[in-house]
């Protein structure tokens, strides 16, 4: 793939030589006949190498029309690839190890080393390094020496979605070494399919000559058949994160409502930056932003306040907005801290941070806080107690304006 670099990139200059300059044919002293030159990403910055190519003198020798390439060439790059090995496994230990997306991977190569890569380029590096990932894990050899010291392993499978709208993979792992053993995207998990990976998996436990002491999953008929088939006389266990999310399911259920009722509650975002960023466009240095107009009058009290003191508390305000949608859009959290509860402690946070910023303002004495932000301001968190009064008036004054009964109008 052709790469443009900037003109003024300073590249290192590595010369390589073949190590064994005998002629493989004849064995005679191989000359050199020509050079390459190739240009790369590495770690250590851009680098150019100087690869001498090596022939043998003999016009009659079979070594005379095929040249020798520098051996250690292969070990600094793969041929035609713009980075070194040293930048692939940064790149792959970032995605697989860290979880980085190809964006962020992309920028803090940017920033960390000044290697620009497109995206498409990294996600080609990626699937790369994922194949040979795979092909290193399920190598036999280093299989049967990783479970040299086991004497018994666990194993488990399950369907996974390593990412959202992608087909489902069923994955076989052992426990007890912590090694994911084969995965397969299954169109269907029939039972003859399942069936299929679990026999796979009785040959390689029977070609590490290891005993199969306990296999786990969930209660999925064709896992449960499959292994019983497979594996008659071992013992199968039901996941225990599967079974406490059935057990935790009325619970979730009720999280999922308390999660409705509070995006219900705290609405207008959109509304609230909008009239910031209308405002904004419109104050000038000399405060008309007490523009009847404008809808954040009350941001701006002219007699106290200058106009880089207004653009301060604007940025507040949507800095606050930015915060409050993504709390509203996190879905994270198991049955054991559920979603809607983390979204309720996290608002209370953002409650509490606008109420300190209040204080503050007013000079410190905590006030009761009817006049503050409507939807937070009576601890109306608590999940299942949607009062219908209390929330009309929330979505009526947020989507008037953040500070919607400010009576005096300080900046917040
Ligand atoms: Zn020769």
């Amino acid at each position: 793939m052709p790469y443009h670099r900037p003109e003024d990139t300073d590249f290192a200059l590595w010369e390589l030589d073949v190590l064994d300059r005998s002629c493989p044919g004849c064995g005679r002293m191989m000359y050199i006949c020509d050079h390459r030159y190739r240009r790369l990403h590495t770690l250590q910055g851009p680098v150019e190498l100087l690869c001498k190519l090596n022939h043998c003198p003999d016009p009659h020798c079979p070594g005379h029309t095929r040249t020798e390439s520098p051996e250690l060439e292969a070990t600094i790059a793969p041929p035609h690839w713009a980075i070194g090995w040293d930048v692939f496994c940064w790149i792959g230990h970032r995605r697989c190890a860290r979880h980085r997306s190809i964006p962020l991977i992309r920028s803090e190569l940017i920033d960390a080393h000044r290697i620009k890569l497109s995206e498409d380029a990294i996600a080609g590096y990626i699937q790369r390094y994922q194949a040979m990932l795979a092909a290193r894990q399920q190598d036999p050899e280093a299989l049967r020496r990783h479970y040299e010291a086991v004497e018994e392993i666990i194993l488990s499978i399950d369907g996974l979605q390593p990412e959202k709208g992608h087909e489902t993979l069923d994955v076989v792992r052992e426990l007890t070494g912590k090694r994911v053993w084969f995965a397969e995207a299954l169109l269907s998990a029939t039972a003859d399919e399942v069936g299929r990976l679990i026999a796979r998996a009785k040959a390689w436990a029977e070609h590490l000559d290891k005993t199969v002491v306990l296999w786990i999953s969930d209660k999925q008929d064709a896992f449960v058949t499959a292994i019983a088939a497979e594996f008659p006389d071992v013992p199968h266990r039901y996941c225990d994160n599967h079974f406490l999310r059935d057990v935790a399911k009325p619970v979730l259920e009720a999280d999922s409502h308390a999660k409705v009722q509070m995006r219900k509650k705290v609405r207008g975002l959109r509304g609230v930056e909008r009239a910031v960023l209308k405002h904004q466009r419109r104050s000038t240095p000399d405060g008309d932003a007490s523009d009847p107009a404008a809808s954040l009058t009350l941001l701006a009290d002219p007699a106290t306040s200058c106009a880089s003191e207004i653009d301060t508390a604007c940025d507040v305000v949507l800095d606050y907005c930015a915060a409050v949608r993504g709390i509203l859009n996190d879905d994270q959290g198991g049955p054991l801290h559920p979603p809607g509860l983390r979204m309720a402690e996290a608002l209370q946070e953002v409650r509490d941070s606008i109420r300190r910023d209040r204080d503050e303002q007013k000079g410190g004495s905590p006030r009761s806080n009817s006049d503050g932000w409507p939807a937070a301001s009576t601890g109306a968190w608590t999940m299942c107690e949607p009062s219908t009064r209390r929330s009309a008036t929330t979505s009526k004054t947020s989507k008037r304006s953040p500070q919607p009964s400010n009576p005096d109008g300080t900046p917040s």
